[in-house]
């Protein structure tokens, strides 16, 4: 036999020893990350959307990062009217890496018909954390923690003209309050200036039909008030 192709046959017995120790997956996995983390040729090194989804996508900040396919940074216009924050991405986003692509998606996607938006060209869409919890589970304190600076950044560089807020943990979050949504849903809150309208979660609602009454409710609120911010009233 000749000398190379006994050398690729050694070859093959250890990345078939590499693949069963998962050290293969484990190096390819590595690569695939430090792909998406690298940053474009030529970019200026002060902060932008650009190099914060950068870094979400190599972010290792809290365990969610173990078991997520896609970190889901968020998605829209860069000077939207609205920005949207939800919980956390399902499964359907942790597939795909889009924000609200699954039937609580296509849901808020109703919505923002009803109220005369346009998800690409109004608004931007993210959450509070950007990797799914495990079964969809709520997010633990420390996660919501480790992952909040990135939503602080994204709310300063898009400077939205209003937030809405959908469920419990973002309604929380922004509004800095402990209260449930039932309480804080139905009234204007404020962060850093900038009108909050929070409403209960898309999936909620598909769960709870109860909910739309109060839901429609705090559509037409937002549209009023975008309206009044829009024309400077
Ligand atoms: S959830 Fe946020 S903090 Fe945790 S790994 Fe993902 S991007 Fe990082």
């Amino acid at each position: 036999m000749m000398k190379e192709q006994i050398t690729e046959i050694f070859d093959i017995i250890n990345d078939t020893e590499d693949f069963i120790k998962g050290g293969w997956r484990k190096e390819h996995e590595k690569i695939t990350l430090k792909e998406k983390c690298v940053m474009p040729i030529g970019k200026v090194s002060t902060d932008s959307i650009e190099k914060l989804v950068s870094e979400i996508n190599c972010c290792e900040l809290c365990e969610l990062c173990q078991r997520r396919n896609n970190p889901v940074p968020g998605a829209g216009a860069l000077n939207p009217s609205v920005m949207f924050i939800g919980e956390g991405p399902g499964a359907e986003e942790d597939r795909t890496g889009i924000p609200f692509v699954g039937a609580a998606g296509q849901y808020l996607d109703k919505w923002l018909s009803a109220i005369h938006l346009d998800r690409e060209k109004d608004c931007y869409i993210g959450n509070i954390i950007k990797c799914r919890p495990p079964g969809n589970r709520d997010p633990y304190p420390d996660e919501i923690a480790a992952c909040k600076p990135f939503l602080i950044r994204q709310l300063t560089l898009l400077k939205p003209k209003m937030i809405i807020t959908l469920g419990r943990f973002a309604a929380q979050f922004i509004c800095n309050s402990q209260d449930g949504i039932g309480r804080l849903r139905g009234r204007v809150h404020y962060y850093e200036g900038i009108p909050v309208v929070p409403t209960y979660h898309p999936s909620a609602v598909l769960r709870n039909p109860e909910y739309r009454k109060p839901v429609w409710d705090d559509l037409k609120q937002a549209r009023e008030l975008l309206d009044d911010i829009e024309s400077g009233r």
